[in-house]
């Protein structure tokens, strides 16, 4: 079963997640978004061996220490989807906006599109397109171990912020209808902020979707 470690990392308490497969110890790194020696440590503490950086969207809360880790680990970097290219050529910009420390623009190896496949170890985790919260927002869905890293699409009691450049949330909710909540109810979803929930339980009670704000 797939192991999942959450750290949170800078001043936003960004969940950064590294995945590892249990036979084999390989692993991948799920939003880096800053304190890169802390991210460090958790890779070398657990002992597994990264294969590569996954990103779900272009957020510098999300993308911060992406290319300090993918240069000291020797992985590339892939993810999100390309409709958040904006995102990474204004991360000197996000800096300023975010108050976080100056950064050069840098962008991923690869992208991703809806459907692809990412392979680590024995897992495989399986590529959704979400736009709402931006443009080229994906999500990672670990089918064996009924889990699923959704970045700042949705929360425990809330949904991400529609109201940055090309946020939209009507599309952002209906990402979240679509691509979330057609998943079994005992699926553990692990937000980019705050605590883990499940889709049962946010299909329930989510303010946001449970049709109490119409
Ligand atoms: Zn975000
Ligand atoms: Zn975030």
């Amino acid at each position: 079963m797939l192991k999942i470690n959450i750290q949170p990392v800078t001043a936003f308490a960004q969940n950064s997640s590294l995945l590892i497969c249990p036979v084999t110890q390989q692993a991948v790194l799920v939003d880096p978004g800053g304190d890169p020696q802390i991210l460090i440590d958790l890779v070398d503490k657990n002992d597994c061996n990264l294969e590569r950086i996954l990103l779900t969207h272009g957020h510098l809360d999300h993308v911060g220490a992406a290319k300090v880790l993918a240069e000291h680990f020797g992985v590339t970097m892939i993810g999100p989807h390309i409709d958040d290219k904006f995102w990474f050529d204004a991360l000197p910009q996000q800096a300023q906006m975010f108050g976080f420390s100056p950064i050069e623009a840098f962008l991923p190896d690869a992208w991703l599109a809806h459907g692809d496949e990412i392979l680590f170890g024995e897992q495989q985790l399986a590529v959704r397109h979400c736009p709402g919260h931006t443009p080229g927002h994906v999500v990672f869905i670990n089918h064996a171990s009924q889990s699923v890293i959704v970045g700042d699409v949705l929360f425990k009691g809330s949904i991400g912020r529609t109201d940055f450049p090309k946020g939209d949330q009507a599309q952002l909710i209906d990402s979240i209808k679509t691509q979330l909540f057609t998943l079994p109810g005992e699926f553990i979803v692990y937000p980019g902020h705050g605590p883990s929930t499940t889709i049962g339980e946010e299909r329930q009670t989510n303010p946001y979707l449970s049709g109490r704000f119409g």
